[in-house]
């Protein structure tokens, strides 16, 4: 049994966690979770929680899966580490790389492995300056992103990222340029929204008039932002970014990171959203988060050039291909395979997490209740009708999250908006579960603000 007030004063003391204010923390005292199985964890005090995030957006196949520890355990102690510089290889590395390549289609030929989502931005950076460079064009480095976009927390993945509060903090690399997101709730509600998608995607043919087309190396993008608050774009959207692309000859790099392996329905967000990028970031959903693995999956026209004319590029890190983390995406798709999670998401929990949604719309607190998939956000409204936001300083979204903290439910604040993104393999019966405690929370937090 552990002792929670023990473990709190150890942890206040000793660890640092990411993204938290620990002046705050030390008040309250973290909560310590200690177990988890299926779309469940547990707490210290030995309270059963709904995880609606799915950890951070990665639990895919839920957990408590032996099989991926299983094919942790056979590959340690076969060959727990070793790397792939210096012309070496190792069989689950290639393997995998295969294997997401068939996933990924025609257009792809190859995988750079990481160990995380920021590690592999990194790498994406890296690589479409190296690509510019090799054909002659080495003043083609600017990066266009989104204001709100999450990319990760190292130098770069938080360049490339839109968040105001990390770059408030300053640090922020050259280079990259960012234009408005396409948030038609928030942003025009009364236009038409595919009218929006069109004119949001607009605003980069603006930005790469005004950098220079030949400054221009890419343009980054989440195909829907998540921790920007799930901001789901017009059907239009993508389309006309990539025509955009197209048009100017500029690299397009989809950040699946969240949207890849199946959270809309498909193994690539890209692959609903009608677009194809030419480099396409994934982490997380790889290996279901039980293990660290990130990487890029490489488009032809860049491996091509890179490959065939681009030298040695002077990039990589300790655990690119870590054959143990490998041997667990290797089984965490295969898991997703067989039970056919994927197309379960886009024909069955999809749409009925989207029909349980439009109910939920009708609470009093509900504005632009919107998913696709299995992520999905609404923005907790002071008078909807009138399209009336409540005041940052009410911090309504906090007073919702602290209602799902205290009924054992897992779902994320973003400002104003609330977000879920549960597990792949959460049951209809589940969604209903869910739902009702979503319901819950949002009676509690409209209760406090009367
Ligand atoms: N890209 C996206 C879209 C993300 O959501 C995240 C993390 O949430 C990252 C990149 C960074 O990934 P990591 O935290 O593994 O570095």
């Amino acid at each position: 049994m552990i002792n929670t007030k023990e473990i709190q004063a150890i942890d206040s003391a000793h660890y640092m966690h990411p993204f938290t204010d620990h002046k705050s923390l030390s008040d309250k005292g973290s909560r310590i979770i200690t177990k988890a199985d299926g779309i469940y964890i547990w707490d210290s005090t030995g309270e059963k929680i709904l995880d609606a995030m799915s950890g951070l957006w990665c639990v895919n196949v839920g957990y408590g899966r032996k099989e991926l520890v299983d094919a942790a355990a056979k590959q340690m102690l076969e060959l727990p580490y070793y790397n792939s510089f210096f012309q070496t290889t190792n069989v689950p590395a290639v393997k995998l790389a295969e294997k997401i390549i068939k996933l990924a289609g025609d257009d792809y030929s190859h995988v750079f492995f990481s160990s995380s989502g920021s590690e592999s931005n990194d790498t994406n950076v890296r690589m479409v300056r190296h690509y510019w460079a090799t054909l002659g064009q080495p003043e083609r480095t600017v990066i266009i992103s989104r204001n709100n976009a999450y990319h990760g927390s190292t130098l770069v993945g938080s360049s490339l990222g839109g968040m105001g509060g990390m770059h408030a903090q300053g640090g922020m690399i050259s280079g990259i340029e960012h234009i408005e997101q396409p948030y038609h709730y928030g942003m025009a509600p009364n236009q038409d929204r595919d009218a929006f998608g069109i004119e949001a995607a607009g605003w980069l043919e603006k930005k790469i008039l005004e950098v220079g087309a030949d400054k221009v190396a890419a343009f980054i993008g989440e195909p829907v932002q998540g921790a920007g608050g799930v901001i789901i774009p017009p059907k239009t959207y993508w389309p006309e970014i990539q025509r955009i692309c197209d048009k100017y000859g500029i690299l397009l790099i989809c950040d699946e990171v969240i949207c890849g392996f199946g959270r809309l329905g498909k193994w690539f967000g890209s692959q609903l959203l009608g677009c194809k990028p030419d480099l396409m970031t994934f982490a997380k959903g790889v290996t279901s988060g039980y293990i660290p693995l990130g990487g890029v999956v490489v488009g032809k026209r860049v491996a091509k050039v890179l490959i065939e004319q681009g030298g040695e590029f002077n990039h990589g890190y300790t655990y690119s291909g870590h054959p143990t983390a490998c041997a667990v995406a290797l089984a965490n798709i295969e898991i997703m395979e067989r039970e056919g999670l994927v197309d379960k998401v886009l024909n069955e929990t999809g749409p009925y997490l989207a029909q349980k949604y439009a109910e939920l719309a009708k609470h009093p607190l509900v504005g632009g209740a919107e998913t696709l998939g299995l992520v999905a956000g609404f923005v907790l409204m002071k008078d909807k009708s009138n399209h009336v936001h409540f005041d940052e300083e009410v911090g309504v979204g906090m007073i919702c999250r602290g209602h799902c903290f205290a009924n054992g439910l897992i779902m994320r604040a973003v400002g104003d908006r609330m977000i879920i993104a549960p597990p792949l393999v959460i049951t209809k019966v589940q969604i209903d579960e869910m739902v009702a405690l979503i319901q819950k929370c949002l009676d509690a937090t409209l209760a406090d603000l009367k």
